[in-house]
Formats: C-alpha cells, structure tokens, sequence
C-alpha cells in the first residue's frame, strides 16, 4: 500500500476516489494517543469529538488494542453457522454489566437501531397482540439513529431523507422533551415502542428537562409500549453516568435509589462499546422480550464474531477500573464552568450546554452562516479538532481519559480562539 505523503496529498486521493458524503475539516490524522491525534505533518492536535463518542477510552489504549491483537492471532470469524468461545463470555459479560437477561450483538449502530425496531414490531404482534403490519413506534424531532433506509424514514434532517423515498411506514413524530405530546400520541390505536435518544447528540447535544426521561420510561409501561433508549452517543460513560438514563451514576437504570427506575426495554448501544477499536454494536432486553427474536428472524455474518467479543469486554473494562465516568462527571462541571463564566467574556458563544463531556456551545448567528465552521478551522489551527453539527452549534466531546490539567489547556484554547474571532 502507498502511503500518503503530504495531507493535501489524502484529502486529493479522497476527493477524487471517495464518495462525497461527508464534509470533513481540512486535517489529516495519521496517529492517535490518548486525547491526542497527529496529523500527516506530525502536528499534534487535542481530539474535542473523539470521533463522535466512540473513542471515550482513548485513541488506541493499549489494553483494547492489546485484546483486538491476541484475538486475531486466534480467530476472528466464524460466523453465527458454528459457537466460538468468545461470543458466549463475552454475551455473559456484557448482559450482567449492563443488568439485562439477554444481547443481541450486530456491528453498527444502525444496525443496533435496526433490530430495535424488528424486536419492538415482533413483540407488539406476537405479545402485545397488535394486529399485524399496524405496529407504530413514536420517535422525535430532530432525532438521529442512523443512515438505513427505514432509520432516515423518520428523520427530521432533509439532506438525509431527500430523494431516498419511498420510506418506511408506521412512526410518528413528536416534539422532544414534551411529556404531554407523548401522552397524547400514545391514545392512538397500535403503538408498538418509543425511540428516544436520552440526549439528543447530533441535533446539538439537546439535553432534556429533569424527570423527563423517568416520564417516558412510565408513561411507557402504563401503555404497555416499548422504551427504547438509543445510547449509542450518550452511553458508556459519556454522560457523567453508565448511561445517560442513570443519570449520575453507573447503574445502567437499575439504581436502588432512584424512586422510578427509567430503565429501558431495549436499550441499544455502539460507538464507544468497542472503544472505537472495531465496530460493536448491541441491543440489550429481558427475556420476555428478547424470545420473540427466534432462529432465522435477524441476524449478521460479523454480528458476535469473537475479535467483537474480545474488544469490547477490553473497552467496557476499561470503563470501569480507569473510573471514566466519575472523570466525565467531574470534568464536565468544570468545563461547563468555565465556558459559562466565557460567554459573560463574548458576544460571540450564547450558550453552553450538555451533561459529563458530552457538551455544546451555540454560536451567536444565523443557521446558515459559516461561523461555526470558521470557528472549528481556527481551533484545529490552534491545536484542538471539534466539528460543528447543525445549524451554528459546536459539539465538545473529548475522550473521557482526559486530565483536569489538559482540559483547562483546551478550555484556554477554545477561549482564546473565539476571542481571536470576535476581534477579527
Ligand atoms: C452514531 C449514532 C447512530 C448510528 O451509528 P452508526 O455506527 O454510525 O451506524 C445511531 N444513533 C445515535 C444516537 C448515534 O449517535
């Protein structure tokens, strides 16, 4: 393979050779570590979005890589036609972590999504007694679960759905953080499941009122519905707890002392499960929900292959013993605080928000401007890489093994390149 020898050298190969479905900034990484990523020139920069949450551990810890590399001197694929001896420590370890009776592993958050969706359906007609082919799932504006014909079916987003029709029947859409909307909508006849995410990420780090979440997951179980928590982005420590639905603490929605649990029936998770390592995906359910998935209804060649396996018990311990939830909480008070104190400094930033390092700051313009692009193109001059998301909305998301000392080094230059930009 040739490599690359200048980053104007990979963004002209990837430009001439590769669909343009992304619009990345102008920055060639050829290196990760930790919070850090270089780029083809060797320049270091902080990584602020940890490529959308899936590397909350860290670019390439060693512990994760370590178990990706024994692994696959091993065996890496068998697929689901013979057992191998990782899936089943593996399903066994992932299901007490997170306090359900069963897993199913697939590989790419849509595909999480996905089997959501067929096991909500399938439950709604084989135990809720739906009639057939009439199951309705309420999701929510400005949601995103992926790029899959029936996922962008119900996006709000108009670059995703636009010409991709005909689209997928049976979901209704509702305005976020609104209990009563969702009250209203589950009088109607034939609703199988609700999709939430429990912050809403790429629409710009929204971040639900307070006992909101704990409402869905009630109003859920008076309705006889599914709540299915879409945690690819927001779990696995991100957030300040194991989940965002626990809140502040790593109960998976099983906490003792919450009063209402807001435990999810299918609880769906991605990204970080993996550690950014491999692509790992699951769906998480109780029995009673999860035997309505039978021999022949669902599965994936790659879907719990054994280097999936492997990483992802490496990830989700390195989780636990490195204490990367306690440090998102921690450190996103912090950041919060200073960027708060910030905007008293700026007319440029109106707000800050988000929960453990999961944050955003909104750019004072209009949606259609470039500022937060310009922004970001300064930052990653000054040696901090963020993107925005949509409209003029910055996400903050570095990898959760951050240090206090570091975080203040990028809080200085995020302050100092807007300021930069408020003078020019
Ligand atoms: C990233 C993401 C997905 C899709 O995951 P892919 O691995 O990109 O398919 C789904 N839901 C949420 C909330 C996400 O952030």
């Amino acid at each position: 393979m040739e490599l690359v020898q200048t980053s104007n050298d990979a963004i002209t190969l990837e430009n001439k050779y590769g669909a343009h479905n992304y619009h990345p900034l102008p920055v060639v990484l050829a290196k990760g570590e930790g919070v850090y990523v270089w780029d083809v020139e060797g320049k270091k920069y902080f990584d602020f979005l940890s490529s959308y949450s899936a590397v909350n551990q860290g670019h390439c810890h060693p512990r994760i890589v370590g178990a990706l590399k024994e692994q696959a001197d091993k065996l890496t694929l068998t697929s689901r036609a013979f057992y191998n001896d990782v899936l089943g420590p593996y399903e066994k370890y992932v299901t007490e972590y997170f306090g359900f009776d069963k897993v199913l592993p697939m590989n790419t958050g849509a595909e999480a999504v996905e089997t959501a969706i067929k096991i909500c359906r399938k439950w709604g007609y084989e135990k809720k007694g739906v009639a057939e082919n009439q199951g309705k799932i309420i999701v929510f504006d400005q949601n995103f679960h992926g790029r899959t014909t029936t996922i962008i079916s119900f996006s709000s987003d108009p670059d995703a759905r636009k010409n991709f029709g005909p689209y997928t029947s049976g979901f209704i859409k509702i305005p976020y953080n609104d209990p009563k909307a969702l009250a209203e909508a589950l009088k109607e006849d034939g609703i199988v499941g609700v999709l939430i995410e429990p912050i809403q990420g790429e629409a710009g780090v929204f971040v639900p009122d307070e006992g909101f979440l704990n409402e869905v997951a009630s109003l859920c179980k008076s309705h006889n519905v599914l709540f299915m928590a879409d945690e690819i982005q927001t779990g696995i420590g991100r957030t300040g707890g194991l989940l965002a639905i626990c809140g502040n603490c790593d109960c998976a929605g099983h906490c003792e002392k919450q009063s209402t649990y807001a435990t999810p029936d299918l609880l769906i998770l991605g990204k970080a499960i993996s550690g950014g390592v491999y692509p790992v995906s699951a769906v998480l359910a109780n029995d009673e929900i999860m035997e309505v998935i039978t021999p022949g209804t669902h599965g994936s060649t790659f879907g719990g292959n054994p280097l999936a396996g492997a990483v992802a018990m490496a990830a989700l311990e390195v989780i636990r013993d490195e204490k990367l939830t306690q440090n998102a909480r921690k450190l996103g008070e912090l950041f919060r605080d200073r960027m708060n104190k910030f905007i008293e400094r700026t007319e440029l930033v109106t707000l800050v928000r988000g929960k453990g390092l999961l944050n955003a700051i909104v750019i004072n313009d209009t949606e259609d401007s470039s500022t937060a692009w310009d922004i970001c193109v300064a930052l990653k001059e000054n040696g901090l890489l963020a993107k925005p998301t949509h409209g003029n909305i910055i996400r903050f998301a570095p990898p959760l093994v951050m240090t206090e000392e570091e975080l203040h080094s990028c809080c200085d230059i995020i302050e100092s390149t807007i300021l930069e930009f408020t003078a020019v």
